[in-house]
């Protein structure tokens, strides 16, 4: 039977989390459902619903059961403006908690809506710990979805039990992560600062990961052919079922108005235009993602750094509030850049998958974001890593020490809007290096891109009818319909 048929019956209801590295690959996992048969449902608040409610509706139009059901974020209560509902739009600390508070007043809300949409499962990000009781209540699968890799999941695991690092007498002396098929060493400012250092956070954590254990199973962005030892590993250790199903934006982006959809294009015209102008595989890309703002000493470092390069580049900056001597500089900086043609700065949202996609471009300077990798690799470019927070400094590990397609820059601390402290800086010498590494003639470089270009068509294998992740989709939809079908039998069986 043909795999839509099979799951029309099954009703799905996704709840993203606000920040585009969530959001993003969740909706593209929405979307696959939906295009299997299944009928979606995504809760989510009108602004977040703007970025995304065309590739929806096109859907929808296109035959495949998907919407949308919005919800009212909370703006005046926590005392922000409207449409100030995605944690990438936050300018400062502060209005990151505001933020935060707003998505926490939701839950009730939510809940009702699970009780009156009826799914026969949820999938929702792993900020949200407590819908593993609601899927309780119902007597449903709740499936946690999480949005890095297999490797940084089972690192991060290892070290939260063994705590490896607390035996140590400096925060810059390396430990290695126990457990792990690959030797791999860190030290402990690599670490987020709530596993370092038991904090509040290190609670609101806990519940997190305490609720992965108490789900169904987990949904990665990832693919066998990428971490299949880890794949195994992460299995065995939490303890509960996992499907890799990625890259989901492989799956969904294949035309250029679907990626249009990601955010908004700014002035596509004129970038395109410059990246048209350059050879095959001559342009870096420079991103960190969505939530990261660099200190103004460490934009300086980047932007000399970038200049004394040999390579042309695109860097994607996002501004920060109050940020006075940044500007001036990078005025100067972007004026001197347009002369020389060597370098084009975009602020703010860059149109990513599109210029990832671009010839022109011959490798990426990344957060280590796992979806900037996952779009990097579907395109078959290698990277320089430069973690910044959270678990980005594991998948620099797996760029670096397990798929050798990474050059270190040699970020040194884990930390949320970092780099005010000047030995925290990455300085332009480093950058250089890094980039002349990645970019030019040496035997290193071209071994990075010969396997970057490997991952590449396996991550295009994976999704195609017959791949592995193209098959975990499918198997897990069957097993969710035939939970469905236990289900409703068992409550047959009970009603009469
Ligand atoms: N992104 C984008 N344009 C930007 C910055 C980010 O389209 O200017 C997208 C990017 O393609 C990716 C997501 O936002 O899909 C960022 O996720 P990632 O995991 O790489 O990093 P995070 O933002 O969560 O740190």
């Amino acid at each position: 039977m043909e795999s839509q048929q099979l799951h029309n019956q099954l009703n799905v209801i996704f709840l993203p989390f606000p920040t585009p590295g969530h959001m993003i690959p969740m909706i593209d996992t929405a979307r696959l459902f939906a295009k299997h048969g299944a009928n979606v449902t995504i809760i989510t608040t009108h602004a977040n619903a703007s970025t995304f409610q065309k590739s929806i509706d096109n859907d929808f139009n296109s035959g495949h059961p998907i919407k949308t059901q919005l919800i009212q974020f909370p703006s005046a209560q926590v005392g922000l403006p409207d449409g100030v509902e995605n944690l990438k739009d936050a300018t400062s600390p502060e209005i990151i908690s505001k933020i935060s508070r707003g998505i926490s007043m939701l839950q009730d809300h939510i809940e009702n809506l699970f009780q009156d949409l009826e799914p026969d499962c949820i999938v929702t990000d792993m900020c949200y710990p407590w819908t593993v009781e609601s899927a309780a209540k119902l007597g449903i699968p709740r499936l946690y979805f999480y949005s890095s890799s297999y490797f940084s999941n089972c690192a991060s695991y290892f070290v939260r039990n063994y705590r490896p690092h607390d035996s140590l007498v400096s925060d810059t002396q390396k430990f290695t992560i126990p457990c792990l098929p690959h030797t791999i060493e860190m030290t402990p400012f690599q670490l987020a600062d709530w596993i370092r250092v038991k904090n509040s956070a290190t609670s609101v954590f806990d519940v997190i990961f305490e609720s992965e254990k108490r789900s169904y199973g987990t949904i990665y962005n990832s693919f066998h052919e990428l971490e299949s030892d880890y794949e195994k590993l992460g299995r065995t250790t939490i303890g509960i079922k996992s499907w890799s199903v990625g890259p989901v934006s492989a799956f969904t982006n294949n035309d250029d108005e679907k990626k249009d959809n990601k955010g908004h294009i700014g002035k596509e015209a004129e970038w395109l235009n410059w990246l048209n102008s350059k050879e095959n595989e001559s342009v870096l890309y420079v991103s960190f993602g969505s939530l990261t703002r660099l200190s103004h000493a460490q934009i300086v470092e980047l932007a000399y750094g970038l200049e004394n390069s040999s390579q042309n580049f695109i860097w994607v900056i996002r501004k920060k509030d109050k940020d006075e001597d940044g500007e001036s500089f990078l005025e100067d900086f972007e004026e001197r850049m347009k002369e020389s043609k060597k370098g084009y700065i975009i602020w703010n949202w860059a149109p990513q998958i599109l210029i990832l996609d671009h010839p022109a471009i011959g490798g990426i300077v990344t957060h280590c974001g796992w979806n900037s990798i996952l779009e990097s690799l579907n395109v078959s470019l290698p990277m320089i890593t430069w973690p910044m927070f959270a678990e980005q400094f594991y998948n620099e590990k797996l760029l670096v020490d397990v798929l050798k397609i990474g050059v270190p820059v040699g970020a040194k601390v884990n930390k949320f809007w970092l780099n005010t402290v000047e030995e925290e800086v990455v300085k332009r010498e480093e950058i250089v290096k890094a980039v002349e590494i990645l970019m030019g003639n040496g035997q290193e470089g071209k071994k990075m891109r010969m396997r970057a270009r490997k991952f590449g068509d396996a991550a295009k294998r994976t999704i195609e009818k017959g791949g592995y992740s193209y098959n975990n989709l499918i198997q897990l939809l069957d097993e969710l319909t035939s939970l469905k079908i236990a289900r409703e039998l068992e409550k047959s069986r009970l009603d009469n």
